[in-house]
């Protein structure tokens, strides 16, 4: 199969959903920092463990200045934009994430499923009020850890290791892998669930599935095709026929 070729495929496609690793947020300079790599080898493995945070939340701040606080000022790339433009033609109802940067609603996607949050939203663990990134970089300024008036640990609004996935994200995701007839993963490796169920489900009720990664992933042998290259390449090669029809 040609890029040329998927665009026809999702062209004759009804209903038609994207699913998202970190793998089209590594050109954004994002790495993949639940996986294995030196950047953040510093910090202990725990990071993301809820129990780290209420534990050590001046070590979890520490943290978020090093990484995420970046991360939420990266740009998107062509992969998050290809995504934008299908939906925005009416060619793809939602993009279902794994990623917690904001990216894809940079790009211009308007549906989209975050199965772990964003680093954009903020809330007090006692009280509940809700606070954003803006607010919470104020309050670091003059202090190890954000604190609420009320005087509980302000987080931010993702999912840690040992918290379970946001209900509402979690049941449109599965609605989507179950309705649509053709699905797309780009850049996950599909080794956590419940990325990797999601295209399980959506096999199970008779859609095709396309894999777009860059190496091995775990449902290599479930899909339909698999395009094993760059991501970026990929997309714009899309971009380019989408454009010229
Ligand atoms: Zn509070």
């Amino acid at each position: 199969m040609t890029e040329r070729e998927l665009l026809e495929k999702i062209k004759a496609s009804h209903h038609v959903v994207a699913l998202t690793g970190a793998g089209v947020s590594t050109e954004s300079g994002i790495p993949d920092f639940r996986g294995p790599n030196g950047l953040y080898s510093k910090y202990p493995e725990n990071i993301f463990d809820i129990d780290y945070l209420y534990a050590e939340p001046e070590g979890f701040y520490r943290f978020w200045r090093e990484a995420l606080l970046p991360m939420s000022e990266a740009q998107h790339n062509d992969a998050h934009t290809l995504l934008a433009e299908l939906e925005s033609r009416s060619l793809l109802e939602a993009v279902i994430t794994q990623n917690i940067d904001g990216l894809h609603q940079k790009a211009g996607s308007k549906n989209v499923i975050e199965l772990h949050g964003n680093i954009f939203e903020y809330y007090c663990t006692r009280c509940g009020k809700v606070r954003s990134l803006e607010s919470v970089k104020k309050l670091l300024e003059s202090n190890p850890v954000p604190r609420c008036d009320c005087g509980g640990l302000i987080r931010p609004n993702i999912v840690f290791f040992g918290e379970s996935l946001p209900m509402h994200a979690l049941s449109e995701a599965t609605r989507h892998a179950r309705e649509c007839d053709l699905m797309i993963v780009l850049g996950s490796s599909l080794v956590v669930y419940p990325a990797a169920q999601l295209p399980i489900i959506a096999k199970e009720h008779g859609a095709k599935l396309i894999i777009v990664n860059k190496g091995k992933t775990g449902l290599d042998d479930l899909a339909d095709f698999k395009f094993d290259r760059n991501l970026s390449d990929f997309a714009r090669e899309l971009i380019k026929h989408l454009h010229s029809t």
